[in-house]
Formats: structure tokens, sequence, C-alpha cells
């Protein structure tokens, strides 16, 4: 057992999980509703540790960009609930779906409100109010993600965001089934591009891992400015922890104990309020649309060095 102390260096941890992993027969099927991401291979694996200075800490494939997809919806609601507060809540609510990330059921029953900002209804709700607000939801987004990691580079993946728009009737579906409520303020097909734009960032785990450490510093962003209030750090932290693993989120409170967020891109971001933020990254999924490896990984990760929320 490794129980970290505060001086403990991340990398040993990580070189340990990464030979255990290695070692894991398993890894699930890489997402293929979406074509452009069907052809990664599942035995690709990375990790990557960020502290609050933006010291970071990686292991196997930690630096290879790959698609974000739903993981930029936790950074898509940091950038809303700056700008507009609590009036976002009217608009979406806070509570785990228990049903499939893009599903349509619920949305009928509680007039057109998602339950909460990670499922794909409530994700295109924050990026639409985003939208209104800045003009550039997208953009504001890649703005953001390019700062916080320090790398300039990021960028969006067009092939990615063609493939998801060709083969996105659900997305669509919820996108006007919404509308038709009156929770969704800019044209559909304006809304859908922006989504689809967000969800094709290509990053790597060094790159989200960093870009994810204001939540470890409770809403300061690395320039020492702040986005968020420590309480709606909080309160996001809280909402990755009862749904940001789509309906495993029971599951992953269980095994890993932090606040998370996949995204069917194989990747998932997790917090240690005040000590780290992760990003591990393997392409193969599990039928919940969790990546495997990724989930074993952040599973001894917690288990070795004690760092949980409880
Ligand atoms: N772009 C994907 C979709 O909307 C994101 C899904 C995800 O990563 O959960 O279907």
């Amino acid at each position: 057992m490794v129980i970290m102390t505060a001086s403990t260096t991340f990398q040993p941890v990580l070189e340990r999980i990464a030979e255990e992993i290695e070692r894991t027969p398993g890894r699930g099927r890489p997402a293929d509703y979406i074509p452009a991401l069907a052809a990664r291979d599942p035995r690709r694996f990375g990790m990557a540790v960020a502290e609050p200075d933006g010291t970071v800490y990686g292991v196997g494939d930690w630096r290879e960009p790959f698609s974000a997809q739903s993981l930029t919806k936790v950074f898509t609601l940091a950038l809303d609930l700056a700008r507009e507060g609590d009036a976002l809540w009217e608009h979406v609510g806070r509570e785990p779906s228990g049903n499939p990330f893009n599903s349509l059921v619920q949305l009928e029953y509680e007039n057109g409100i998602p339950r909460n900002p990670f499922i794909n209804a409530g994700a295109l709700v924050v990026t639409d109010r985003l939208h209104t607000r800045t003009g550039d939801a997208s953009g504001e987004l890649l703005a953001f993600l390019r700062a916080e990691s320090g790398n300039p580079d990021l960028s969006f993946d067009e092939e990615v965001a063609a493939s998801e728009a060709a083969h996105g009737d659900r997305n669509a579906a919820l996108g006007h089934f919404m509308a038709s409520y009156g929770n969704i303020d800019n044209p559909v097909p304006v809304l859908l591009d922006e989504y689809f734009r967000q969800c094709s960032i290509t990053a790597s785990c060094a790159d989200l891992a960093l870009a994810t450490t204001f939540l470890a510093r409770h809403g300061v962003r690395a320039d020492g400015t702040r986005l968020l209030t420590r309480s709606q750090a909080k309160q996001i932290n809280a909402i990755m922890l009862t749904c940001g693993t789509y309906d495993a989120a029971g599951d992953f409170a269980y095994r890993v104990g932090l606040p998370g967020k996949s995204g069917v891109g194989g990747g998932i971001i997790a917090v240690v309020p005040g000590r780290c933020a992760l990003c591990v990254w393997s392409p193969g999924l599990d039928e919940r649309g969790n990546s495997v490896a990724g989930m074993a990984a952040l599973d001894r990760f917690t288990t070795l060095t004690g760092l949980s929320v409880f």
C-alpha cells in the first residue's frame, strides 16, 4: 500500500497502476456510434495527475491527444455557471437521471427540463445558454482549455464533429424536443453545431488534468483569477460525483470515491479537491459507456493513495 503524504510525488503510483493495467485482460470496445471514434486501439492507456501549482505527472500515452467528448461538459458548465449563476438551475436539474446519457423518455415527463447538465439533453441546454451569453460557446470553451492547459495547440477535430453531425439524429431530437418546451434559445441547428464542435475537442491526459485543476483549486484559474466561487466549485464537484459517469455514478462513487466525468472517447477526469486533478484515457468502453481501464486505474489510484473524498 502506497499512502500519499503531501511531499510524495505521484510518479511511482502512476507507474505501478500502468503495470497493473498492462497485465489486465479485457478492455471493452471503443464507441462505434460515432464512426470516427471506432478505430482507436482499446489497448492504449494513459494517465496524468496535475497538482494545483501546475506540476504534472504522467504514464503511458499521457501526451497522446484523444477525443474529449463529454469531458468538455464540465468546462462548459463552469463557464456558464460563472456567468449566470443560479438562474441556470431553472433550466436544468441537478439529480442523477438513472437513464442512458442520450435518453429521451424522462424529458417528456419533466416538461423539457433535463435532469442534470451531464446527460446530453442537459449539456445541450448549458451550451445553448453559454452561446446566448457569449455568441461563441465553442470558442469560449476552446480558449479556456488552451489557457488552463497551457497548450495553445488544442483544437477542434472537424472530422469527428462532422462524423457526429452525420450520426446526430438523437441529439437533434433532444434539441428540438426541448425547443418545443421553450427551453432552447438558439436555432437548433446552430446549437447542434456548437455542441458537436465542443465534443470534438482533442486533448491529452496532461492537457485535461491541467485544465481540471481549477476545480482542485476550488474555482481559481491557472493565472490566479477566480472563475467560480468556492461554493460553485463544490457544486460542480458534487454534480460530477452524482451524475458524471452516466448511469454508473453509484458504482464510480463506490469504487473510486471522487468527483469524475467520463466521455465516450474513453477519457475520465477526476478531482481530489485541494490536492490534484486526474485524467485517464483508454478507448475501450463498458456497456454503460465508461472506459474499462480508466475506471480500473482510478479505482487503484484512490485505493493505493488513500486520496478520495470519503
Ligand atoms: N458527443 C457525444 C454525444 O453527444 C458525447 C457523448 C459522451 O461522451 O458522453 O453523443
